[in-house]
C-alpha cells in the first residue's frame, strides 16, 4: 500500500517524499488507519519501526483539518527520544505551520513555561517535568484542550519509575480523547489498560 491509500493527504505525502520516505512501514500501514477513524490504538513497535510517524501522520492530518481543536500530548520516557519525536513533527509539520514544545527536565522551567503559554499544537514531554508545571501552574499547559494523547514506550512509562507522575498528568487530561499507545512489549499493565478507564474499544493496530 502507498501512504495515500492509508489515508494521508497530499502534502504530507510530499513530506514524506521530501523525507525520502516512500513506502509506509509495517506499523504504519496497520496504525494510520484507525487513527484517522477516530479510534484509540495499541501499537507493539520499537524504536527504528517507524512508530513516531506511525502516531505523527494522522495527529497531523487532524491538525491540519481543525487547527484550533486539535492538541496533542505525547508522553516519553527520555529526554533524548521527546527531541527525536519533536523533530519528526517539526519536520513533518512545516508546511502547516504546526507549533510544538519540548518539556523535559534539565531545561529552564521558565523558559518552558513561556513556551507553553503560547499554546502549542503539540507537547512532547517526560512525565516528570510534565507534572512539575502542571504542579506550579495548574493552567499553564492548557490540557482541557487536548485531543489526543500518545503513550510512547508505554511500558516504560508504566512502570514505578513514573506511576505518580502519570497519575497526576492522566487526571489533568480530558477523558473524551484518542488515546495512542505504542510499546515494545506487551505487558500486563498494557493489557489491562485495554479494559480500564471504559475503554473497551481499543484496537490492536500490530
Ligand atoms: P522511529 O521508529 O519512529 O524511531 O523511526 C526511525 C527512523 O525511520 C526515523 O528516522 C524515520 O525518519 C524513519 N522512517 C519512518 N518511517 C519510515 C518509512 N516508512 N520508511 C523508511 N524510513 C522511515
Amino acid at each position: 500500500v502507498s501512504f495515500a491509500e492509508l489515508g494521508l493527504n497530499d502534502w504530507l505525502v510530499d513530506s514524506l517524499r521530501a523525507m525520502s520516505i516512500r513506502a509506509p512501514s509495517e506499523i504504519q500501514s496497520a496504525c494510520i488507519p484507525p487513527i484517522l477513524a477516530g479510534r484509540d490504538v495499541i501499537g507493539g513497535a520499537k524504536t527504528g519501526s517507524g512508530k513516531t510517524a506511525a502516531f505523527a501522520l494522522p495527529i497531523l492530518q487532524k491538525l491540519s483539518e481543525d487547527p484550533y481543536g486539535v492538541f496533542a500530548l505525547v508522553l516519553t520516557p527520555t529526554r533524548e527520544l521527546a527531541f527525536q519525536i519533536a523533530e519528526q513533527f517539526r519536520v513533518l509539520g512545516k508546511s502547516i505551520n504546526a507549533k510544538e514544545s519540548v518539556v523535559v527536565g534539565g531545561l529552564d522551567m521558565m523558559k518552558q513555561a513561556l513556551d507553553l503559554s503560547r499554546r502549542p499544537h503539540i507537547i512532547i514531554a517526560t512525565p516528570g517535568r510534565l507534572r512539575d508545571h502542571i504542579q506550579s501552574s495548574p493552567n499553564a499547559v492548557h490540557l482541557s484542550r487536548l485531543r489526543f494523547l500518545v503513550l510512547d514506550e508505554a511500558d516504560r512509562l508504566l512502570s514505578s519509575t513514573f506511576a505518580s507522575d502519570l497519575e497526576t498528568i492522566l487526571s489533568h487530561v480530558p477523558s473524551k480523547r484518542q488515546t495512542l499507545l505504542f510499546t515494545a512489549t506487551m505487558t500486563e499493565s498494557i493489557l489491562a489498560l485495554e479494559h480500564a478507564d471504559n475503554r473497551p474499544f481499543v484496537h490492536r493496530c500490530n
